[in-house]
């Protein structure tokens, strides 16, 4: 099978049914609170709390109408997603290593209030925040667009090589092809398509662009220390790293925490 299968929607009738993944019936819609509560009544959603909107896993509801609130696992259509797994260059580039935890939590819990619920299976618990970015090999630039929420189970599925040296790939890839509605027989294929991109993108030094944070004050953790305009030396989870960063601005932070800010 040609890789570029996996760029053919697929319906939510070949699954024959919204699968089984998490422990309840109940799959949470997503960001639910932007519309009309009689909308959401009439098109068959239900409310547990406040502002957590569900839908019954067998629904008598109207999927149409609520397609837009639909965590992905339940959407009527979907394009396999080939997940991006970061490149081996940029392993704990990221803005939860590389920030202070009190400027992660700010960027992570607006992430999940604005959710509520997982974005991949519509989960209300043990929700995390994922960092999504581009990849533009001619360029070198590894863009931040945005983050989204996972529960941790998902979010596993976004972190392959993490969930091997857990002793987990098996589980995070068995949720992952049935998310996107990856049959056995092209399972072996997605595998390889998502790794070949993986170690494409291992053999650049990728340069971060965090325009989208850009006038944003957010600290970085002391071991971040700027040894060139821009490039920073810190800690990863196997040693030093180094990080070239474009779109912010590092400026020195505020005299008490003494540390480096991204403005
Ligand atoms: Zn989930
Ligand atoms: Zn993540």
């Amino acid at each position: 099978m040609a890789s570029s299968d996996f760029d053919r929607p697929r319906s939510i009738l070949d699954a024959r049914g919204i699968p089984m993944l998490a422990r309840t019936e109940r799959i949470g819609l997503v960001g639910a609170y932007g519309a009309s509560r009689s909308f959401l009544e009439r098109s068959g959603a239900r409310r547990a709390a406040s502002d957590w909107w569900y839908i019954e896993r067998k629904p008598a509801v109207d999927l149409v109408a609520l397609d837009r609130f639909l965590p992905r696992l339940a959407k009527r259509s979907l394009v396999p997603e080939l997940v991006d797994l970061i490149p081996e260059t940029s392993w704990c580039a990221s803005l939860a290593n590389m920030l202070t935890s009190s400027s992660w939590r700010v960027l992570r819990d607006v992430t999940i209030a604005r959710a509520v619920s997982c974005q991949d299976c519509g989960a209300a618990t043990r929700l995390e925040c994922h960092e999504t970015w581009t990849y533009d090999i001619s360029s070198g630039l590894q863009r931040l667009m945005g983050m989204m929420a996972l529960c941790s189970d998902c979010h596993e599925t976004r972190h392959l090589g993490y969930a091997t040296v857990r002793n987990r790939f098996d589980v995070a890839f068995r949720r992952l092809v049935t998310i996107n509605r990856i049959g056995s027989a092209e399972e072996a294929d997605y595998r390889r398509a998502i790794h070949d991109k993986y170690e494409l993108r291992s053999q650049i030094d990728w340069t971060l662009d965090l325009s989208v944070l850009a006038g944003r004050k957010l600290d970085l953790k002391p071991a971040f220390v700027e040894v060139a305009p821009n490039l920073l030396m810190g800690k990863g989870r196997r040693g030093s790293i180094e990080v070239a960063l474009a779109g912010v601005s590092v400026v020195r932070g505020a005299a008490a925490s003494r540390g480096l800010m991204l403005s």
